[in-house]
């Protein structure tokens, strides 16, 4: 069953429908043979029981009612010579037809001799017969027949003639007990034949359905791995390795379903962008791997920060990052500002290249509004940009919040560490 399992889907049902299809011309071809020999039987039956018997049953009238009696009515004057020739004849004809018939039949061996024996009597009881026809025809007087002649020959006729009869009677019922045994041999065999096939038919479907559903689950397993691959190809594609938070790729996409979200409600958003004081200067004085570190600390300083469920913080890439704030009003958005650039003091991040601190320090541009129609995607960034810049320009540390997107005066400046 082996070969089975290699079997690809298609060719397994094709196999099976191969298998169903051969399953059934066999048990066609075999009721056919066994319907045809039957047949044969059958006609066998008939023809070379009962035709015979018929034949010698009317060989045994003819010698009665043909021969003796016509010979018992002359004897009587009941009828003439003329009459009793024509009849004499025509009897006599009428045997020797039925009896070259009857030989022509199929003759068992054990048959032959007694059926010799049997010709050759009718030879001797006929040449008695011919002689009366003889004498028939010559128009003599018949009243003279030997009445005890006649009944000797005609009792010995019908004693070696109704022997022939008990023989092929004892024959008939013989074949036809023969018959009856091989019809029931043939019924069981094909009886035999037919439940191996349905079950030969039933094991293979068996394996053919086991196989496919275990290629079916074997598919649904893969499946499933490729699902969760997947997922995590995904996850892995929305990550940022260093800081394992989302990356700008991931920010591209939420950045647009909360924009939308917000419009549809007209709820407050807020967008900032947040950039680590002269860090270039603290990788130039402290290495690239310690500049990861702190990469890593304001990471997680604004993952746990920014903790609702409604708040999304990003790497957007180098030292710089993006936090999305939905349903959260300029003061709070504010505050929350304040909270990220004192959490990253905090951390004490020794940063002795920097002008403005002794620690690192974060400075932030921060854009908050109601979300209408009008608030199209690329105008909350590029605010948020124009912030970061003037709170870089201001002095650095700091935040600058503003809720105008359209111009660019009407902002709230705060430093840091105020
Ligand atoms: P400013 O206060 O004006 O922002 O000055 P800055 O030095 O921070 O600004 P600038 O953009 O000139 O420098 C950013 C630096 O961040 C340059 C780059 O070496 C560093 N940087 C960017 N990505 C990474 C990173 O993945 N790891 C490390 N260690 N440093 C990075
Ligand atoms: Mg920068
Ligand atoms: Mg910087």
């Amino acid at each position: 069953m082996q070969f089975i399992e290699a079997l690809r889907l298609r060719s397994k049902l094709f196999f099976l429908f191969f298998l169903i299809t051969v399953g059934l011309f066999s048990i066609g071809i075999m009721g056919a043979i066994n319907i045809n020999d039957m047949k044969k039987n059958l006609d066998g039956l008939y023809f070379g029981s009962l035709v015979p018997v018929t034949e010698l049953n009317e060989m045994l009238q003819t010698y009665h009612n043909g021969l003796a009696s016509t010979l018992y009515r002359v004897k009587n004057n009941q009828i003439s010579v003329q009459e009793t020739s024509s009849e004499l004849e025509y009897s006599l004809t009428k045997i020797n037809k039925l009896w070259k018939s009857y030989e022509s039949h199929f003759k068992r061996d054990e048959e032959l001799q007694y059926v010799e024996y049997v010709a050759l009597e009718i030879k001797v009881v006929n040449r008695y017969f011919l002689k009366l026809l003889r004498v028939a025809r010559s128009g003599r007087d018949m009243s003279a027949i030997s009445i005890g002649s006649l009944e000797k020959y005609v009792s010995h006729i019908h004693t070696v003639l109704q022997k022939l009869i008990h023989y092929e009677v004892k024959m008939a019922r013989y074949d036809r007990k023969k018959f009856l045994q091989i019809y029931d041999m043939a019924i069981l065999k094909l009886g035999i034949i037919l439940g191996l096939i349905i079950l030969a038919i039933l094991i293979i479907s068996y394996s053919v359905f086991s196989s496919i559903q275990s290629d079916q689950t074997r598919l649904e397993i893969v499946t499933k791995k490729l699902r969760k691959l997947n997922k995590k190809l995904e996850n892995v594609s929305y990550t940022d390795s260093l800081t394992g938070m989302h990356n700008r790729r991931y920010f591209n996409m939420v950045y647009e379903r909360e924009l939308k979200r917000a419009r549809r409600t007209h709820s407050h958003i807020t967008f900032m962008m947040l950039d680590i004081d002269y860090f270039k200067q603290y990788n130039d004085t402290y290495g690239h791997i310690q500049g990861d570190n702190a990469l890593q600390a304001v990471a997680k300083v604004l993952v746990n920060t920014l903790q609702r469920p409604s708040d999304f913080v990003f790497r957007l890439g180098g030292e710089e990052f993006g936090a999305l704030i939905t349903q959260t009003d300029e003061s709070n958005s504010a505050k929350l500002a304040r909270d990220i650039g004192d959490a990253i003091r905090e951390q004490k991040i020794e940063h002795s290249g920097s002008t403005v601190n002794n620690f690192l320090t974060i400075s932030i541009g921060v854009v908050c509004c109601i979300a209408d129609d009008a608030l199209n995607e690329d105008i909350l960034i590029s605010r948020a940009d124009e912030m970061l810049y003037e709170a870089k320009d201001t002095g650095r540390d700091r935040y600058i919040i503003t809720s105008n997107v359209s111009e660019s005066t009407t902002h709230h400046v705060a430093d840091l560490t105020a």
